[in-house]
């Protein structure tokens, strides 16, 4: 049996049904959310099924963005949307894979850790997993322990984690509930909502010991009374608890459409757990509010190269910095309209007129050759024309290329990531990453988390934080040269962020009265920012979109 743990932790459990790619993710975040809002305190987590160890070896268009905790940690975009819902920062025992809890078990088991004992699939992977969901409950202080578990069910990927949920529940069975979020579809030639791929995926779950408490019936439309009685009753649940989940124009509505079923009380009843408050959703609802009602429109260019997946286009790369866009615009009352931009169409060059019609461009992190050129003429159409632009990594590791190469006119300055053999290595490789990269050890090794950073009186950065130092989070090998840094002042680039040590450039922008909004972080601002706490940065290149667009009119 499981080890007991003192505090009566109760576990949700949310695992899909169907398909994947339904808005499990938000669906996790926003029962966090809606608990959290009843004066209960709520923490997340997210357990993908792939052998993985860390999602920071995948391309985003495999599997979106790659997010990344203060502990340093590269994970799955879902724990960006439980930070972001919660309002709060997990720690890096919140996530993990299939590849992580295998090689903790062999390492132990290499370790004489299972004294002796033949170590097995079944029970020591579900115990490893059930050890981290209560030591995860535990660290945080935890009312409500909300685990999203990735993929469907009736997958061979998941079945462990699945088997980890009836072992928890078997051993505290009033503490453990399970929800699942399916999908009702409406096919096009039949007009009418089929609850067949629910009953099928309940019957799955079923066949592994597990059955769901809940329902959340994703789909395209409101369930109607008559599929609601049918769900509950071919898939053995009462029925308020199947909950209708239809499509939403903002994802900031899923917790309120959710309390409207009264969600919340029905999984404290289920769980016996007594609220702690009212549920207190009201700077939220005016949040949401707010963002459904903006009307003034501001557009914004993301140039990047992560979006073709097939004949399909994938914004999920980008998610957080798109949020971080919208939380800055909602912040001071504009409409967000996001342009995705493709950096491979820009190789040969900008011609005059062809971004102007945007009032802010944002080249975001990234990494690799593709697309690059394309990214540094749309940096240098941006500078030169005075369109407010942001660089987010290697957004502004290019911002200081371009800068080298058009203002500095150090022909064929590079990042040493792409051209080693560059005559101006003005971004090289950060010394300690040197050593890992010849040893092809890839995994976990980026200058990764948060790290502090100075800030410089009378700069934009440091207007916009009103602090003196900040803490923000990193992902990358590469860094500006300091062998350049006093060329690049001379010519006017100032760097407004830098490590406590003075070494690594952190911030990097154009004075005001040179360029209204042209800057760029080492950083990910877009990590943290909150729908109630937008990340300054962002306000700040949003209302230079805005101002910008005001003078073009
Ligand atoms: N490729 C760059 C580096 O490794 C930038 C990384 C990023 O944008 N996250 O430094």
């Amino acid at each position: 049996m499981p080890k007991k743990t003192n505090r009566n932790t109760k576990y949700i459990f949310v695992v899909g049904g169907v398909m994947s790619g339904v808005g499990k993710g938000v669906t996790t975040s926003s029962i966090g959310m809606i608990l959290k809002a009843r004066g209960l305190n709520v923490t997340a987590m997210k357990i993908d099924p792939y052998i993985n160890v860390d999602a920071g070896t995948m391309n985003p268009t495999e599997h979106g963005e790659v997010f990344v905790l203060e502990g340093g940690l590269e994970c799955d975009q879902d724990m960006g949307n439980y930070e972001r819902f919660l309002d709060t920062t997990l720690g890096d025992g919140n996530y993990m894979t299939t590849g992580a809890v295998y090689q903790h078990v062999i390492e132990k088991e290499r370790n004489l850790g299972y004294k002796g004992k033949c170590v097995q699939v079944v029970p020591h992977i579900p115990l490893e997993v059930i050890g981290r969901v209560k030591r995860a409950g535990e660290k945080a202080g935890a009312d409500v322990v909300v685990v999203e578990l990735g993929g469907t069910v009736g997958e061979y990927e998941n079945i462990l984690f699945i088997e980890a949920i009836r072992m928890l529940k078997l051993e505290q069975p009033d503490n453990v509930t399970t929800v699942m979020v399916s999908y009702v579809p409406v096919p096009n030639k039949i007009g009418e909502m089929k609850t067949k791929p629910t009953q099928h995926a309940v019957r799955a779950l079923n066949s592994t010991g597990v059955h769901p408490d809940f329902i959340i019936a994703r789909s395209d439309h409101a369930l109607d009374a008559k599929r609601k009685e049918k769900i509950a009753l071919h898939c053995n649940i009462s029925k308020e608890r199947v909950i209708s989940a239809p499509d939403v124009d903002s994802i900031y509505d899923i917790p309120l459409s959710f309390e409207k079923a009264e969600l919340s009380d029905l999984l404290l009843k289920r769980l016996s757990l007594k609220p702690k408050s009212p549920s207190k959703l009201g700077p939220w609802k005016t949040f949401a509010r707010k963002a459904s009602k903006v009307s003034h429109e501001v557009h914004i260019a993301v140039v990047g190269k992560y979006f073709d997946t097939g004949d399909f286009v994938l914004s999920d790369a980008y998610i957080s910095v798109l949020e971080a866009i919208k939380h800055g615009a909602y912040k001071i009352g504009v409409k967000p309209v996001i342009h995705w931009i493709n950096s491979k169409d820009y190789t040969k060059g900008v011609k005059k007129g062809d971004l102007d019609r945007y009032d802010g461009i944002l080249v975001p992190g990234g990494f690799g050759e593709t697309g690059i050129e394309g990214k540094i003429h749309v940096i240098e159409y941006a500078r030169k024309n005075k369109i407010p632009y942001f660089g987010l990594c290697y957004g502004m590791q290019l911002m200081v290329v371009e800068y080298a190469r058009h203002v500095l006119g150090l022909q064929g300055a590079h990042t040493v990531e792409i051209n080693p053999d560059t005559k101006y290595p003005i971004i090289d490789i950060m010394p300690e990453q040197k050593k890992l990269m010849a040893e092809s050890n890839y995994g976990g090794t980026m200058r990764l988390g948060a790290y502090p950073a100075k800030l410089v009186q009378g700069t934009i950065a440091k207007t916009l934080y009103k602090k003196n130092e900040v803490s923000e989070r990193h992902r990358h090998r590469y860094e500006v040269n300091p062998e350049y840094i006093e060329q690049l002042e001379a010519e006017g680039l100032v760097f407004s962020g830098q490590s406590p040590d003075g070494v690594l450039m952190e911030i990097a922008e154009l004075p005001n009265a040179v360029h209204p909004f042209f800057l760029g972080t080492q950083f990910h601002p877009e990590f943290t920012s909150r729908p109630l706490s937008p990340h300054p940065l962002f306000v700040g290149f949003v209302k230079a979109a805005k101002e910008y667009r005001g003078t073009q009119k």
